[in-house]
């Protein structure tokens, strides 16, 4: 099992652990199957990875979206320099922490004038999506008697290759497109709003040091040229993120080593030169807790239909949408999964899992090779860390919410 997410894990009597304790006593522990874990000791060796790689000019923010359970968001408080939130709820989430709330930044479209008020209120910086945003807060601010800290997300007018969810380059409803910044940048100076920097986020799920490492430096290169046309100075450079984690057998990890010798090039370089004042921000969703969570079922059947043979598990793609491959997968390809009771032992023959909801989406591991499960054993399926809960959809065939837990 080299390579396979469930060596980093823990065992505990040829048991799969996590946080140290093996998940058929967490399953009594949270009161039954299905279940999400997360691994608190996983998350924070994720941070101190990526601490020691990346340059220490280089902030780090948590991408709230990607895993929003709050004692992982209170956990993560104590580890990153901000978060960043995408809704009302998420930035309450982030405020409950003692993460300070001019660490926390507030992006995404469609920001309605009630949460624009709370944020506003709050003094999270807001990462305005449009010009049209942009007014809307300017008279908020106005009106609630309080500056508003604002931020401006750029659409960049380049996109990067090898991102499993592309953003830039054409139309798009994120960020205020690059060519129309310097206009807008120049009402903001006039504006009783607190004016501090600019966010590109350039895609998600790269798996590709190398275009990780161009989307950064273009970033860099954009970002200093709208500078240039800026009445005030840049304190805040968001460079967004997009880092990738293995999914499938075909997935490399991300060569994290290169991205970090790409970054410190550029904050000791290029950015020292023209934005010195810029508190520089990676903002990570995925690559901080993704691989540091598990989904936990049991097998309710184990049938045979015409030479195949299923298990049936209590859960499914209502909880974990993404194993199912109808979440951004253009080709549907098994996630890794396990049994485990028998972590690492020899797989003896080739099953099918499936969920319990009645649509044969309903696909877990398809053709997938595993020791002997049945009724009543549990299967596990890894890289559940991000997305995985709050991407699926719960409420598809009502069966009871699972149970997620940090440990
Ligand atoms: C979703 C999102 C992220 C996190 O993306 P990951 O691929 O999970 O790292 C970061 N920034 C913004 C603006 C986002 O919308």
């Amino acid at each position: 099992m080299t390579n396979h997410p469930a060596a980093a894990f823990a065992r505990d009597a040829g048991r799969l652990a996590v946080g140290g304790v093996p998940v058929d006593r967490l399953a009594d522990r949270v009161g039954g199957t299905p279940f999400f874990a997360y691994d608190r000791g996983l998350l924070t060796g994720r941070v101190q990875l990526l601490r020691t790689v990346l340059p220490s000019e280089v902030q780090l923010s948590y991408a709230v979206k990607a895993n929003p359970m709050p004692a992982v968001v209170q956990h993560l408080a104590g580890l990153v320099d901000s978060f960043d939130v995408a809704s009302a709820l998420e930035m309450r989430t982030a405020l409950d922490t003692p993460m300070p709330a001019d660490r926390v930044s507030f992006a995404g479209p469609g920001k309605t004038d009630a949460e624009l008020r709370q944020a506003i209120a709050a003094g999270v910086t807001i990462e305005m999506e449009s010009e049209n945003e942009a007014d809307r807060v300017t008279a908020l601010g106005r009106l609630l008697g309080i500056r508003p800290r604002v931020a401006v997300r750029i659409n960049p007018d380049f996109s990067v290759k090898g991102s499993g969810m592309r953003l830039g380059g054409g139309p798009q409803q994120f960020g205020v497109d690059s060519e129309r910044v310097p206009a807008l940048l120049k009402e903001l100076a006039n504006a009783d709003v607190e004016l501090l920097g600019f966010h590109v986020f350039a895609g998600s799920q790269n798996l590709r040091a190398d275009s990780i490492c161009e989307a950064q430096r273009r970033i860099v290169e954009l970002s200093i040229r709208l500078a240039e046309e800026s009445p005030l100075p840049v304190r805040y450079l968001n460079l967004g993120g997009g880092f990738g984690i293995p999914y499938t057998d075909r997935d490399q990890p991300l060569d994290l080593d290169t991205i970090g010798t790409n970054l410190a090039d550029l904050v000791r370089g290029p950015i020292r030169q023209a934005l010195p004042d810029a508190r520089v921000v990676i903002e990570l969703g995925r690559y901080l807790v993704g691989e540091c969570g598990v989904y936990v079922t049991r097998v309710v059947d184990r049938k045979i239909s015409r030479g195949r043979t299923y298990l049936v598990v209590d859960g499914g793609l209502h909880h974990q949408l993404a194993a199912s491959g109808n979440f951004g997968q253009a080709i549907r390809r098994n996630y890794p999964i396990a049994v485990a009771e028998r972590i690492d032992a020899e797989p003896t023959e080739t099953v099918t899992v499936v969920g319990c909801l009645c649509t044969p989406l309903d696909l877990l591991g398809d053709a997938v090779t595993l020791p002997r499960a049945d009724v009543g054993d549990l299967i596990v399926l890894f890289q559940a860390g991000a997305y995985g809960l709050t991407a699926s959809p719960t409420a598809f065939l009502s069966h009871p919410a699972p149970a997620e837990v940090l440990v």
